[in-house]
C-alpha cells in the first residue's frame, strides 16, 4: 500500500470553493487560503440559524496504546461512508500541534484512504491559528513581565502617580501563565527570565524570576477558542484568564492587565474554522486542538455548530478513550454548547484490546509487541474487558453506542468476528468492521449503516455525570468513582486547600477537567484492562477561569513534551520539486 503522503499527493482535489458550494456556502461566507483551504466565517451562522441541526456523531475509543486506535482515521472514514449512503456528512476535527508531528506520533490527518488533504498543509501551519495563539499568549506574558518590572522599579505609589494605573502588585512567585511555543522543547520547561546578562549597573532586563514554556496547544487560549461561541464571548473569556496572583493572593487577570483586547485582536481570524476536504471530496472543518488532559481535548463548538446547520451528519472526534475525551465532551463541551451527541462510535482494534491482556511488557517508548499484532485469542479474551468497560461508560451518558473495529493488515476474520459478537453481547447498539484505512468510504459503509440505524432506532437520552451546583470535591469524587471506577479518592492537603480557595473565589460551580493518563482508565498508566478498587490521588487543583473549568492534576502531567533520540523530523525533507517528503 502507498504511504499516507503518497496517497495524499496523488489525490485529485476539488477547488475548496467547490467544497464550500456543496455545503451551500457562498462567496461572502468563506475566505480562501490558496486553492485547497478556506476559513468559514462564523457570521455565516446567522443565515443558517433557522435550519434544523443534523445528527451529531461523537467518535471515541477504548483505552488506546500510545500509537492511537484509529479515531481520526475512522472520523474521516465514517464521514465518507455516510456520504456513500447518500447523506450530507461533515467531519469536525482538531488541528494538530507541530510538536507531535516532528516528535513521535507523526501527522494527525487520518491515514491510508481516510485522510484530510493536502495532509502536509493540515499537519503544518494550516491557516495559522496556532501561531496566532502563540502570539496572543506570549503578548500576555510580555505584558505581565513588563508590568512587574515597572511597578517594582518605580515602587507602587510612584508607578500609580506617573501612569494613572492602579498597581497590580503581582506576586512574582505566583505567576501561573507560562510562555508557549509549538514545539517539543524540553530545555524550555524551566528557565530564568529577566537576568541582567553581562551589563553593569541597573538591570534593565526585567525582574529575574523562574519561568517556563508549555507547548502552545496547552495554552488556555486554545481551550477558549474551542469553547467559545462568538467573538464577544471570546473577548470576555480571554479577559477572565488568570495570569498571576497578587501579593494578597487575589487573581490578576488579562483584563486587569488591559491586554485582553489586544490578545483577542490577534486571534480574530483564528475564531473562523478552516474548511478542507477528505480524499473523496467531502467536507472537513478543522478548528482548535486543546490538550486532552489539562484541557478538554475536543474540537470547537463553533465548527460543530456550523457543520450541524449544513450537514445531515456531523462526525467529530474526542481525544483518547471514552473516559477522557468523551467524558469531557459530555460534561464540559456540551455544557457550554448546549448540544449533546446523538450517538457515540467506539473505535477499537484487536491489537489495542490485546494490549489490555496483562500479557505484554508495555514500557513507555517500546514498539508494539508482535504478540499483539498476530492472532492471539488468549490475549484478546483477556483484554476485551476494556471494550466492555467503555461500552458501559458511553451508556452511562444515555447515548447509543456503535463499536467500530478498526481493521489492521494482519487481523484475521475469526478474531474480528469474535470481537463483533462480544461487542453486541456487551450491549453495543451496533457493531461493524471498519476497513476504511484500505478502502476509504466503501470500507466504512458497514459502520455508517450501523450509525444511521442507531440514530433512527434509539434516540439518545443524554445525562451528564454530575450536577454542576455541588462542591468541587463532590464533582471530583463522582468523576473518579462513578466515572472511572475508583474505590476511594485521596485529596492531598494542597488540593484540599486549593479547592477551598477556588470555591471562595467563586469558581466552585465550574465543571471539572481531569488531567490524568490516557493509557489507563485509572490514574496509573500500568493498570490495564478494566481496573477496580484503586485509590485515586488528587494532587493539585487549578482553574482555567477563561475557558471555564477547574482542572485536576492527579500525577505528573507533561505540558511540554520532549523529543526522543530519533524524532520524526529526521524523516522529513523536501524534494527537488518543493514537495515535502517523509510525513506520515
Ligand atoms: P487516533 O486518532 O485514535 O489517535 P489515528 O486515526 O490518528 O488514531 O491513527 C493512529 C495511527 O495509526 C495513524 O498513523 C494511522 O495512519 C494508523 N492507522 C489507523 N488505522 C489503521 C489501519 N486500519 N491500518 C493501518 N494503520 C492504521
Ligand atoms: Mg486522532
Amino acid at each position: 500500500m502507498k504511504s499516507d503522503i503518497e496517497i495524499s499527493r496523488s489525490a485529485r482535489l476539488l477547488p475548496i470553493t467547490d467544497v464550500a458550494a456543496q455545503l451551500g456556502l457562498e462567496h461572502q461566507d468563506i475566505e480562501p487560503y490558496g486553492h485547497y483551504k478556506a476559513k468559514v466565517r462564523i457570521d455565516s451562522l446567522n443565515k443558517l440559524q433557522d435550519r434544523p441541526d443534523g445528527k451529531l456523531v461523537l467518535v471515541s475509543a477504548i483505552t488506546p496504546t500510545p500509537f492511537g486506535e484509529g479515531k481520526t482515521v475512522n472520523t474521516i472514514g465514517l464521514t465518507m461512508g455516510l456520504s456513500m449512503l447518500g447523506r450530507k456528512a461533515i467531519s469536525c476535527i482538531r488541528q494538530p500541534s507541530m510538536g507531535p508531528v516532528f516528535g513521535i506520533k507523526g501527522g494527525a490527518a487520518g491515514g491510508g484512504y481516510a485522510q484530510v488533504v493536502p495532509m502536509e498543509d493540515f499537519n503544518l501551519h494550516l491557516t495559522g491559528d496556532i501561531h496566532a495563539i502563540t502570539s496572543a499568549h506570549n503578548l500576555a506574558s510580555a505584558a505581565l513581565d513588563s508590568r512587574l518590572y515597572h511597578e517594582e522599579r518605580e515602587g507602587y505609589e510612584a508607578f500609580e502617580q506617573r501612569s494613572g494605573l492602579t498597581a497590580l502588585k503581582i506576586d512574582k512567585n505566583r505567576i501561573v501563565w507560562k510562555r508557549v511555543v509549538d514545539h517539543n522543547d524540553r530545555a524550555m520547561r524551566t528557565i530564568t527570565v529577566g537576568q541582567p546578562g553581562n551589563t553593569t549597573g541597573e538591570n534593565m532586563n526585567g525582574v529575574p524570576r523562574e519561568e517556563g514554556f508549555d507547548i502552545t496547544v496547552a495554552s488556555e487560549l486554545m481551550a477558549i477558542l474551542a469553547l467559545t461561541d462568538s467573538i464577544q464571548d471570546m473577548r470576555r473569556r480571554i479577559g477572565k484568564a488568570i495570569l498571576a496572583y497578587d501579593l494578597d493572593g487575589k487573581p490578576v487577570t488579562a483584563e486587569d492587565l488591559k491586554v485582553a483586547g489586544a490578545m483577542t485582536a490577534i486571534m480574530k481570524d483564528a475564531i473562523n474554522p478552516t474548511l478542507m476536504q477528505n480524499l473523496e471530496g467531502g467536507a472537513c472543518l478543522i478548528h482548535a486542538g486543546p490538550f486532552a488532559n489539562i484541557a478538554h481535548g475536543n474540537s470547537s463548538i463553533l465548527a460543530d455548530r456550523l457543520a450541524l446547520k449544513m450537514g445531515d451528519y456531523v462526525v467529530t472526534e474526542a481525544g483518547f478513550g471514552s473516559d477522557m475525551g468523551l467524558e469531557k465532551f459530555c460534561n464540559i463541551k456540551a455544557h457550554y454548547s448546549g448540544k449533546t451527541p446523538d450517538v457515540a462510535v467506539l473505535v477499537c482494534s484487536l491489537r489495542g484490546l490485546k494490549s489490555h491482556s496483562g500479557l505484554f511488557d508495555l514500557k513507555p517508548g517500546k514498539p508494539l509487541d508482535k504478540g499483539m499484532i498476530e492472532p492471539n485469542q488468549e490475549a484478546l479474551e483477556k483484554g476485551v474487558c476494556n471494550l466492555q468497560w467503555h461500552i458501559n461508560n458511553v451508556k452511562r451518558y444515555g447515548l447509543p453506542v456503535v463499536v467500530a473495529v478498526n481493521r489492521f493488515p494482519d487481523d484475521t476474520k475469526e478474531e474480528l468476528n469474535w470481537l463483533l459478537e462480544q461487542a453486541r453481547e456487551f450491549g453495543a447498539t451496533g457493531a461493524a468492521i471498519s476497513d476504511t484505512f484500505r478502502f476509504g468510504g466503501e470500507g466504512a459503509m458497514a459502520v455508517a449503516s450501523e450509525v444511521e440505524q442507531a440514530c433512527s432506532t434509539q434516540p439518545a437520552q443524554f445525562q451528564r455525570l454530575y450536577p454542576l451546583d455541588t462542591g468541587l470535591q463532590d464533582k471530583i469524587t463522582t468523576l473518579a468513582t462513578k466515572g472511572y471506577g475508583a474505590a476511594t479518592v485521596n485529596f492531598s492537603e494542597q488540593a484540599a486547600q486549593q479547592i477551598a480557595e477556588l470555591e471562595a473565589q467563586g469558581y466552585g460551580n465550574l465543571p471539572v477537567c481531569m488531567a490524568k493518563t490516557p493509557l489507563s482508565i485509572s490514574h496509573d498508566p500500568m493498570l490495564k484492562g478494566a481496573p477496580v478498587g484503586f485509590d485515586f490521588p488528587v494532587r493539585e487543583v487549578r482553574v482555567s477561569a477563561g475557558a471555564g473549568f477547574v482542572y485536576i492534576l492527579c500525577g505528573q502531567i507533561m505540558t511540554m513534551p520532549g523529543l526522543g533520540s530519533k524524532p520524526g523530523y529526521m524523516n522529513i525533507d523536501i524534494d527537488d520539486n518543493g514537495h515535502i517528503t517523509g510525513l506520515s
